[in-house]
């Protein structure tokens, strides 16, 4: 959907953007082009999108997929989605506030795979984020469209200030990787921001998890993290036998930690609980 095209549904349908909700409207048909690539959806999978505003991607979308969810707070919104989805019968637009919504409740029968696309206002970025890759620990890709500032949080490496549990989650999920910038000048109205797309994949061989394992993990990583400049045994109670038992020092932080050992160590822990 062009600048053009935005602004005559946003005529007519007499809405202004809110700068509270992050709205701003994707209006780069080869940006979205683009962003549709990378999230590789046939129809076989069920794509699940949060924010699909004025619809600029959910068209495309609903004509790739087997079958398209999109959850929009905003009640104005949804009368232009519908007219620009038209009557696609594989189309869902569920009005609710992603942060609200259990999205593992949302087609949890479809046989075949699902991709999950957010265009993220920054107020939301780190928990829906966290929210949908617990509650779709089975998704192929996950493709986000965030603040580059997100990004480089979300991206961050062992050993970076930026490093933490969001970092870690996404990097258990499989291999995460930053896809191209989106300008300003990609949207209406112009953010004052620079986003980047980034996509995480699913790891092969996962096993399979439940919402509530990969709840459980993300509480841990919060812990480990808890207080930064403190070390791990600060932040985890009764922890120096297993940080000996795996060769680490004793007063190791977590941000200078890999998934893997976080992993070990919560392994660790389970098994001796
Ligand atoms: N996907 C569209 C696009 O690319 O043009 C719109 C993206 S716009 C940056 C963000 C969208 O998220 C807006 O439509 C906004 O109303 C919606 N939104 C903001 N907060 C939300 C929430 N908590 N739950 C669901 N949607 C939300």
């Amino acid at each position: 959907m062009n600048k053009r095209e935005t602004q005559a549904l946003l005529e007519q349908f007499a809405i202004r953007p809110q700068h509270r909700l992050g709205q701003n409207f994707l209006v780069d048909d080869n940006l979205t082009q683009r962003i549709l690539d990378a999230a590789q959806v046939s129809e076989q999978d069920l794509a699940i999108e949060i924010g699909p505003g004025l619809g600029a991607l959910s068209r495309p979308l609903s004509q790739r997929a087997g079958k398209l969810v999109a959850v929009e707070i905003d009640p104005r919104l949804i009368a232009p989605l519908q007219q620009v989805l038209g009557d696609a019968p594989n189309s869902q637009i569920v009005e609710a506030d992603a942060q609200a919504i259990d999205f593992s409740r949302l087609e949890p029968d479809w046989p075949g795979e699902t991709v999950v696309l957010a265009n993220l206002p920054y107020y939301i970025t780190t928990p829906i984020i966290e929210k949908l890759v617990c509650e779709r620990p089975q998704a192929r890709q996950f493709v986000f469209m965030v603040q580059k500032e997100a990004a480089e949080r979300l991206l961050a490496q062992p050993g970076s200030k930026l490093y933490g549990p969001t970092a870690v989650l996404l990097a258990w999920h499989g291999p995460a990787q930053r896809l191209f910038p989106l300008l300003p000048q990609s949207f209406w109205p112009k953010p004052h921001v620079d986003s980047v797309v980034i996509s995480i994949g699913r790891k092969q061989n996962a096993d399979p998890e439940t919402a509530q394992q990969r709840k459980h993990w993300l509480r841990f990583l919060n812990n480990c993290f808890r207080q930064r400049r403190k070390t791990l045994g600060n932040n985890l109670e009764n922890i120096g036998p297993i940080l000996e038992q795996l060769g680490l020092p004793s007063k190791v932080r977590a941000e200078q930690m890999s998934l893997e050992q976080f992993r070990q160590i919560y392994d660790l822990l389970q098994s001796s609980k």
